[in-house]
């Protein structure tokens, strides 16, 4: 058993330096706000626990309402020609299925790619991106917080938590999810297989739902999420992707006949959907720190990149170089996170009610089927506007 650091003798050595901004997490919503606030004249720093290029549980389709700003901010990844989908497909634990035109559309690129693409750009921008460092404690004193990683501490006017799904900080910040044990795990795959490039799938499977896009390279992503009892029922991926992931034909034919590109899945598990907020302990939370909409929305990743664009413009009104006016900026950054996210959320998590019963995933096909105006506003209510 590991001992905590602060049990262990060793000491983190209090850095006499103080830092203007640090961001912790480099995925979309750490890597995009950094960008935009050294753009803005701020001196910023970003601990991220990996180290690039790495790949990460997703399912790497994104909405094109982020594809404005990314263009008009250099951070669209032109280079690597992601994929263009424009449809949907929706099927049934029984295979059957429904199929409908995309309202916004959007591109398949993997987060391997992306991720490298914005932390490339943030060291050309001059951010100090500190890899294989992990933030494992934050306190807030005498309007500064004092941030550690196993080997140093150090204090900062801001602290952006950017750290995604879930991390060391939510129990550290005795988050209110933390409590209940989340019961969801996410695995995924690059595969290479026949599937029109345009278009992306949602399968449900028993006590699941699993999708497949295009991304570059003639690769496809296929992801899922599940559940972590079943996991443990079945006590392997396999088994259980034998014992009910495959119980969808399309799923069987793609897991049956694709070529499988990794030596074994990324998985990721106890995450939680549950409502978050937008502010703990003066920490402005972003991305998947502040709430995590359900994949089947194919939102989270836009979001990410919203609230990182959002973050940046309520810091720049409310921190100039002299004056840091905090409650203001806390009250302003809650309020349109709010504003933009909170709806998308709440729909997303009554949606995800309708998958992976055999029952209610026929009844949604049927529904569907019947009525592709309860599709389009499903998507509606659990999309943003390009922006
Ligand atoms: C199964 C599944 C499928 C999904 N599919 C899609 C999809 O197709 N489209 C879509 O738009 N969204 C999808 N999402 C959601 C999407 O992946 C997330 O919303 C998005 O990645 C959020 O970005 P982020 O920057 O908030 O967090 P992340 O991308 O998770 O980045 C967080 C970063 O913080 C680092 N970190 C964590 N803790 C610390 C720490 N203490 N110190 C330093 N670094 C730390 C991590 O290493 C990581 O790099 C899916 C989610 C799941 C679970």
């Amino acid at each position: 058993m590991s001992v905590p650091f602060y049990l262990s003798g060793y000491r983190p050595v209090l850095r006499d330096i103080l830092k203007e901004i640090t961001i912790i997490g480099g995925g979309l919503a750490g890597l995009v706000s950094s960008i935009l606030l050294q753009r803005k004249g701020y001196d910023v720093s970003l601990y991220e626990k990996k180290e690039y290029p790495f790949h990460r549980v997703c399912g790497e389709y994104i909405s094109d309402e982020v594809k404005p700003f990314l263009k008009r901010n250099g951070l669209f990844p032109d280079t690597s020609e992601p994929s263009e989908i424009k449809r949907f497909e929706f099927t049934s634990i029984k295979g059957r299925s429904f199929e409908l035109p995309l309202d916004l559309g959007g591109f398949g690129i993997s987060r391997y790619v992306l991720d490298d693409f914005l932390y490339q750009t943030a060291l050309k921008e001059g951010i100090n991106v500190v890899t294989k460092a992990t933030i494992i404690d934050t306190s807030f004193e005498a309007d500064r917080f004092v941030l550690s990683t196993a080997t140093e501490q150090f204090e900062t006017k801001v602290a952006i938590a950017a750290y995604g799904k879930k991390s060391v900080l939510d129990n550290k910040l005795q988050r209110g999810f933390t409590r209940k044990r989340a019961p969801f795990i996410g695995v995924k795959y690059h595969i290479k297989t026949d599937f029109p490039k345009d278009k992306i799938a949602l399968h449900n499977f028993p006590n699941g739902y699993c999708g497949i896009s295009a991304i570059e390279d003639d690769k496809y992503n296929l992801c899922y999420l599940g559940s972590r009892d079943r996991l443990r029922k079945y006590g392997s991926i396999t088994a259980m992707e034998e014992a009910e992931v495959k119980r969808n034909p399309y799923l069987k034919g793609i897991f049956e006949n694709a070529d499988f590109l990794f030596d074994k899945p990324e998985v990721i598990n106890e995450f939680s959907f549950a409502p978050k907020s937008a502010v703990e302990e003066h920490v402005l939370m972003t991305g998947d720190s502040a709430g995590l909409i359900t994949p089947l929305c194919g939102n989270g990743m836009a979001m990410a990149i919203h609230s990182a664009k959002i973050v940046a413009d309520c810091i720049e009104r409310h921190y100039t170089k002299d004056k840091l006016n905090r409650e203001a900026l806390e009250k302003e950054y809650t309020k349109t996170w709010n504003d933009t996210f909170k709806k998308r959320l709440r729909v997303g998590r009554r949606t995800q009610a309708l998958f992976g019963s055999s029952i209610t995933s026929e009844i949604a096909v049927s529904l569907m089927k019947n009525s592709s105006f309860l599709a389009y506003q499903i998507m509606k209510n659990t999309h943003g506007q390009p922006f």
